[in-house]
């Protein structure tokens, strides 16, 4: 009897020499060794074997049987591996445990496990359990090796063990009635064929039921059949001793249920799949074995959300690992102030790549756990963008702040500007700077906003506008005191140096006209800051404040004692040298020089009381608020309108009489010894 499959012999060279073309390392690896312990290695051997990278695209195939039935030769034939081999000649028996190797020119996992006949020993039954369970628990397909005589005898150890397969397997798939199922291969040894292959098959699928029936099933699945969790195929060998060609030509065909998918025995359908991915594979055997081992509860669902979660965080932190390393460079620059160009695009790029590579492996696992390790990858990779996030928009603000003062700066130089506009202008490129740079740091799914910095942002133009306001009004209400300042000095210089009794009211007149003019331009002015009318009535009074006390200044400067002297020497002079024509006396012994004297001395001492008070008797309505006024602009100073009135106290007058009298009292001794010496000729 031969393997019944319909291939041509072209096509079984083919898949031949593919699979002798071949040249990976397979070494194997002792996956669980004598002390039940479960490797650490496996990762590594995944990478030789070129499987690390697999995802779903390989598969796992478990072989049971009593000791020496060739278990370990047919998988070395089968699929390349290295298996150990009980010697002909010595007979003893091979390392026990569980073995693993890949498959020659396939990704195809081989379990190759040692000792799964205990029965036969008498020993260790409970190891044969726990492979059992751990083979079950990670393989698509489990091979059962066992010789053309044993077939029948339902009392043999080949059944205890099936029994044994059976059992764990209701333990592992309860819940997944029907979802789960396992393909189990029968490979007749040393088939003679004498008994066709359906007879043998026919013979075994009865046993088979048997123990189905004969199991005790736990509650709920009562009822359920063999075939809701496995499926069955049947196959056998010839003698590999008696005819070696005819033993390598059936495994080459054999082989081929396991590499072509296009085989209509092909072994390893999707359903089988226990949807573990390559790169987890460890994970999930090793936690299985452990529970094994510890005789926990396994469930094969739970192992997968728990295989998913672990899987996920470690595929989780390497991609984080990655992603922030990529900004560390960014770290000083942003602390010292300066705003990354393209922050924004590197942000969502980084993240994208972060969430990418975790896409790639994740995605495999158990979705809902997928799903929810995304979104907190999503969430720290986040927070850990916001703190740059925020650092750049604390620089944008920074920046913007500068340019808008910057800007209203340059504005206010220009003559004639309108402090409104100027304002506004600068809070254009301010806000045009700004919002343009967060915008382009606003990632996608955060709750990220500028909002409050912008707030702050407006509150700083705010304060610097409101300062270069007052700056600004204080320096035009300068030039306004200066202006009055050019107006009223002249006139009143020529005022007080030919002082009569109407001077102050002309004062006031000057006064006034200088006061209208500055008034005007701070109303002109006032419509350009948008003041208040409050705001606009200081203005005025400041203005005026300033305008009177610098104009008391320049009295005091006119009144100062030299030049006030001489103001009294000219109008004494005036009268007493000069005629009425204006012309100089030449004194005669006749003429009343003492008279004289007396009037011209009268008369400049009238100056001194006209000095001494400012007189507002012709404008009884002038007068200067003393009151306290709100100062906005303008610094605060103590105004005393009355005080300033003013100029030359009593006492003061009384002292400049008498020196005015000492000094005059040169000009009558000049005049009398004049006529003297004109009497003497
Ligand atoms: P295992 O313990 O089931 O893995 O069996 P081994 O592969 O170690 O083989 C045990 C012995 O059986 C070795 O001496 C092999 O040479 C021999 N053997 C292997 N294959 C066959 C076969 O197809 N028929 C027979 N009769 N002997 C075989
Ligand atoms: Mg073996």
């Amino acid at each position: 009897a031969t393997v019944p499959n319909g291939y041509s012999h072209d096509v079984v060279e083919t898949f031949k020499a593919k699979w002798e073309q071949d040249t990976t390392d397979l070494p194997r690896l002792q996956v669980i060794d004598e002390e039940k312990k479960f490797t650490e290695e496996m990762p590594d051997y995944m990478k030789t074997w070129g499987l690390g990278e697999a995802g779903f695209n390989y598969n796992v195939v478990a072989v049971f049987g009593s000791q020496s039935t060739g278990k370990s030769t047919l998988l070395n034939r089968l699929f390349g591996t290295s298996f150990d081999i009980m010697s002909e000649v010595q007979r003893k028996q091979t390392t026990k445990g569980i073995w693993m190797s890949r498959g020659r020119g396939m990704h195809v996992l081989i379990m190759d496990v040692e000792g799964t006949d205990g029965r036969e020993r008498g020993e260790d039954q409970d190891f044969e359990r726990k492979s059992a369970l751990f083979s079950i628990a990670t393989s698509e397909v489990i091979i059962l090796n066992l010789w053309e005589h044993q077939v029948g005898l339902y009392q043999g150890a080949n059944m205890g063990l099936l029994k044994t397969v059976f059992e764990v397997n209701l333990q592992l798939f309860q819940a997944h009635k029907g979802n789960e199922k396992t393909l189990l291969l029968f490979v007749i040894r040393d088939f003679v064929g004498a008994t066709p292959l359906v007879n043998l098959s026919n013979t075994l699928q009865a046993d088979l039921d048997k123990i189905w029936v004969g199991l005790s099933k736990p509650e709920g699945l009562e009822d359920c059949k063999i075939t809701d969790y496995f499926d069955f195929m049947y196959t056998a060998l010839p003698h590999k001793i008696l005819v070696p060609e005819k033993f390598d030509d059936e495994v080459s065909k054999l082989r081929l249920r396991f590499i072509d998918p296009q085989h209509p025995n092909f072994v390893f359908q999707p359903h089988y799949h226990k949807r573990v991915p390559a790169d987890g594979l460890h994970i999930y055997a090793g936690g299985i074995w452990d529970k094994i081992q510890s005789n926990k509860d396994l469930d094969l669902p739970t192992q997968q959300e728990l295989l998913a979660q672990y899987r996920c965080d470690e595929i989780a932190n390497v991609a984080l690992a990655a992603f922030t390393a990529k900004f560390i460079q960014y770290k000083r620059p942003i602390e010292s102030g300066s705003v990354i160009e393209n922050l924004g695009p590197e942000m969502l790029e980084a993240r994208n790549v972060a969430i990418k590579a975790f896409d790639k492996d994740a995605s495999r696992y158990h979705a809902e756990v997928y799903k929810r390790k995304r979104l907190e990858l999503l969430a720290k990779a986040n927070t850990f963008l916001q703190t740059y996030y925020l650092g750049q928009l604390k620089n944008l603000h920074k920046k913007a702040s500068g340019l808008f003062k910057d800007t209203l700066t340059q504005n206010i130089k220009s003559p004639n500007y309108d402090f409104l506009t100027a304002v506004q202008s600068a809070r254009m490129a301010g806000d045009e700077y700004f919002l343009a740079g967060a915008k382009a740091i606003l990632l996608p799914e955060t709750d990220w906003t500028y909002e409050d910095e912008h707030a702050q942002l407006e509150a700083d133009y705010e304060e610097v506008a409101s300062k270069a306001r007052a700056d600004e009004v204080r320096k035009m209400e300068k030039s306004l005191e200066k202006m009055v300042q050019l107006e009223v000095n002249e006139p009143l210089s020529l005022l007080l140096n030919n002082a009569n009794p109407g001077a102050w009211h002309k004062v006031v007149l000057i006064f006034h006209k200088a006061m209208d003019k500055g008034k005007e331009t701070l109303i002109k002015q006032a419509k350009s800051f948008s003041s208040s009318d409050a705001e606009l009535k200081e203005s005025v009074i400041n203005l005026e404040r300033r305008s009177w006390q610098l104009l008391r200044k320049k009295i005091d400067e006119e009144m100062e004692d030299s030049r006030l002297l001489l103001k009294l020497r000219n109008r004494f002079e005036e009268k007493f040298r000069y005629d009425e024509h204006g012309l100089p006396r030449v004194w005669k012994p006749e003429d009343d020089i003492d008279g004289h004297f007396q009037t011209a001395r009268e008369e400049a001492l009238k100056l001194l009381p006209l000095f001494g008070n400012i007189d507002l008797s012709e404008d009884t309505d002038f007068v200067i608020s003393s009151d306290d006024v709100c100062i906005l602009f303008s610094l605060s100073y103590d105004f005393d309108f009355e005080a300033s009135l003013t100029i030359l106290s009593e006492s003061k007058q009384a002292d400049l009489t008498q020196r005015f009298k000492r000094e005059s009292d040169a000009f009558y001794l000049e005049a009398k010894r004049s006529t003297v010496a004109t009497t003497a000729k």
